[in-house]
């Protein structure tokens, strides 16, 4: 990976990481439109064949020249995001930008408000080069579910560049922007970065405002970053969290008992993924050798509940969809289509403006919502939710992080999981940390050779709640071991 302290790499602007473009600016190698300009370029010059975006904004020069005469003046004292040009998923709000989460539903919305995220980030003086494609309002592992197009994989065309946060994680990747904010409600950020070689932050439920996000499943949302580094990962992540008068679910600091950062880590490795220890030359057992010789320690834990993870949350997380979703009818919100009586200005309107995933979804959550099954489905899985969180906690008495693959294999090809439920198996590794509220992080183990090119894959640890310190620590033990 990168290594941020050398400044002697021969570096396009835009192919640095953030921290390298923090100090290169400081040290007045390059100007903040320098910056601005590379990304801008690069991301008009790839777009039309990567479709990351699907805007890009013109140059805000006010913005730019506010932030150049601050490290101006502020040098060391300035934040580290000032004049770092980042790409927004289409989900975000952004004042007087568009916010479509790639859906004919919303294709005209244009914010009225900045979402807390992108408040926090303006006071520090970052810039926005554009907003990215995604699965409509977030639904998905691939892009493909966007109304607007795919996005595809930098790495190899042919291939998705996972979802939904699939237009950020190219961004990131293909260097359109110095790093990225992505949604994630059951592996958005996590499984796209690991797709496109880089990390993925889902953060502690509640550490992040989700106001101005628009919503998916809003106990299981959270915004969080994708960076070229575990360490632009964690500045941009200190710069958005924070308690908000706007969003009743943030937590104060130290809401959980603090964990300190060991030097070396007690990984667990849960019994699911146990048989992929000991295969030879797996990228999985070879890094897990290597921790080995670094002096971390593996421990096998037991997560029985784990089984019902994935059925638990393709309940709870459509049941929140048709909620969040039910305000979009034309009328009130959205696309608006005209029929002949006002029952037909709503179907109608829904028809049109909504995707078959969506509508797949809405139809499902309403069904486990229903009175005549609630109990058998909706409140099993809380249940099952509950006594997942329960087993979590209990494993993190004896380990400090849990460890497995990010995702079941490397970036698939367009259209290859055309059936639903195949593509929901994606979300395997990913969804435990959305339903217990514990935050996750995935990063690059290297890459495996398919069809001639080398695709990235990506590791997952997930800590204790309001542990992010031990994932950066052990994001940081992998990034140094490649
Ligand atoms: N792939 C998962 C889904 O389709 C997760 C989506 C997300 O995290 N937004 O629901």
């Amino acid at each position: 990976m990168t290594n941020p302290s050398t400044n002697t790499r021969d570096l396009r602007p835009n192919e640095m990481t953030l921290e390298e473009a923090s100090r290169a600016l400081r040290a007045r190698e390059i100007t903040v439109r320098e910056l601005w300009d590379a990304c801008a370029a690069a991301a008009q010059a790839r777009n039309p064949e990567l479709n990351a975006y699907l805007e890009l904004f013109a140059i805000d020069e006010r913005a730019v020249d506010a932030a150049q005469i601050r490290i101006d003046t502020e040098k060391e004292a300035a934040p580290l995001l000032c004049g770092i040009p980042l790409a927004i998923k289409d989900n975000i709000l952004i004042e007087g930008h568009i916010a479509s989460a790639a859906s004919k539903m919303l294709e005209k919305y244009r914010a009225t408000y900045d979402a807390a995220v992108i408040k926090k980030l303006k006071e520090a003086g970052a810039l926005f080069v554009g907003r990215t494609n995604m699965d409509e309002f977030a639904m998905g592992s691939s892009t493909e579910h966007s109304a607007f197009g795919t996005t595809k994989n930098p790495h190899d065309t042919s291939r998705v560049p996972g979802g939904s946060s699939g237009g950020s994680a190219t961004a990131v990747a293909a260097h359109l922007c110095i790093a990225a904010l992505g949604t994630d409600t059951g592996g958005s950020i996590r499984q796209p970065a690991a797709f496109t070689g880089i990390v993925g932050l889902k953060p502690t439920y509640g550490a992040v405002s989700r106001s101005g996000a628009i919503a998916m499943g809003s106990s299981l949302d959270q915004i969080g970053p994708l960076t070229k580094t575990v360490a632009d990962a964690r500045i941009l992540y200190e710069t958005i969290r924070g308690i908000d008068a706007m969003d009743s679910t943030t937590i104060p600091d130290n809401l959980y008992p603090q964990k300190t950062v060991p030097e070396k880590l007690r990984i667990g490795i849960p019994d699911f993924v146990k048989h992929l220890v000991n295969l030879p030359d797996q990228p999985f057992s070879t890094l897990i050798r290597r921790f080995v010789t670094d002096g971390h320690t593996l421990v096998d834990i037991p997560l029985r509940m784990n089984q019902h993870a994935l059925a638990a949350y393709y309940i709870v997380m459509p049941a929140e969809v048709s909620t969040n979703l039910a305000r979009l009818d034309g009328m009130r919100y959205g696309h608006a289509a005209r029929g002949e009586k006002p029952l037909d200005d709503y179907i109608l309107s829904r028809t049109e403006g909504f995707g078959p995933e969506t509508r797949r979804r809405i139809l499902l959550g309403t069904f486990v919502l229903s009175s005549g099954y609630i109990d058998a489905y909706y409140h099993k899985a809380q249940a099952v939710r509950s006594l997942l969180r329960a087993e979590y906690d209990k494993a993190f008495e004896k380990v400090d992080v849990i460890m497995t693959p990010t995702a079941l294999s490397v970036a698939f090809k367009f259209g290859e999981k055309g059936d639903p439920l195949s593509m929901y198996l994606e979300d395997i590794f990913t969804v435990t940390a959305n339903l217990t509220g514990m935050p996750a992080i995935s990063v690059p183990m290297g890459t495996v050779e398919r069809e001639g090119r080398k695709l990235p894959i990506g590791i997952h640890f997930t800590a204790p709640h309001q542990a992010e310190d031990v994932l950066f620590a052990a994001g940081s033990a992998t990034e140094a071991l490649y």
